[in-house]
């Protein structure tokens, strides 16, 4: 695996890859990477693409300061599983080289509705640094796919936005979300639960499937709802939502509908740690 910190660096790189006619599939990550990060890379590589990864910690989409301070970082380790998973690249950069002149000058995006429910709504700002920083990643590297986990639901349909409105001729391929045993959805973040925590965090899986099997007898949804929030409340967490959403528009639901296609999405805190989860309901 090669690896750049340098932009001018990978993007020769890059040219001179263009040049020999490969299909470069990108696969943007914030580090501490586990099975999640690697199946997107192997999915690339299954596809017969050049993959590219990139580790950065963006600054701009951390709406709370102590969240981003304490974002776990594992380089060495997340170089030794790129090479076992035979990516190609891996982009590298520090903080200056993404954003050479400062974050104010940069580009902002809207996205509208998608910016002001669920995640966008708990975290103000979260997606246009999502916004800035992928932009200017898929700027640097040009891919012409883009893989992205369907764990970060939302984040898909906001890059897919992103993509529409910069006009980038790249794909977007989602993976399914790759789990813990017991269910808990594979997340950096996981790793900074205690062990009574970490006991508890399958609860919020437990939740989704028990959503979606009451999905197919439709009917009203908040009963469910209640159901869960109480539950998750009872082992200690604090959920900030759980929702059903037309899987498209991510219009929130109170009702299942199995006319169309719907996701169950759930995001609570165990301790100072947020955990995010989704799963389709039908469709
Ligand atoms: P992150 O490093 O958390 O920003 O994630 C980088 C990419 O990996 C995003 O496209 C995520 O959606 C994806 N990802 C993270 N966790 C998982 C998971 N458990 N399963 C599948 N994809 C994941």
């Amino acid at each position: 695996m090669v690896i750049f910190k340098k932009v001018v660096d990978i993007q020769s790189f890059m040219l001179q890859n263009r040049a020999a006619g490969r299909t470069v599939a990108f696969i943007p990550t914030m580090g501490a990477l586990h099975s999640g990060h690697t199946a997107l890379v192997a999915a690339a590589k299954r596809d017969g693409h050049m993959t590219v990864a990139s580790i950065f910690v963006n600054p701009t989409q951390f709406n709370d300061k102590a969240d981003f301070q304490k974002y776990p970082t594992s380089v060495d380790a997340d170089i030794a599983m790129l090479t076992a998973t035979g990516c190609d690249v891996l982009f590298l950069p520090p903080v200056d080289e993404v954003y050479p002149q400062g974050t104010d000058s940069m580009p902002v995006y809207e996205f509208g509705y998608l910016d002001t429910v669920l995640e966008g709504a708990r975290r103000p700002g979260h997606f246009k640094g999502v916004g800035q920083v992928v932009a200017r990643l898929l700027d640097i590297v040009k891919p012409d796919k883009l893989y992205m986990g369907q764990k970060d639901y939302q984040q898909c349909m906001v890059v897919r936005n992103l993509l529409q409105q910069t006009g980038s001729h790249a794909e977007m391929i989602i993976n399914p979300t790759v789990r813990e045993a017991d269910g808990l959805a594979m997340s950096s973040r996981n790793r900074r639960l205690t062990e009574p925590q970490r006991a508890l965090a399958g609860i919020i899986y437990q939740c989704l499937v028990s959503i979606q099997a009451k999905g197919q007898q439709g009917g009203d949804f908040k009963i469910v709802q209640k159901e869960c929030e109480d539950l998750l409340i009872d082992k200690g967490f604090k959920p900030e939502y759980i929702a059903l959403a037309d899987a498209d528009t991510l219009e929130l639901l109170d009702n299942y509908d199995n006319n169309r296609k719907t996701v169950a999405l759930i995001a609570a805190w165990l301790g100072d740690i947020r955990l995010i989860d989704n799963m389709p309901v039908n469709g």
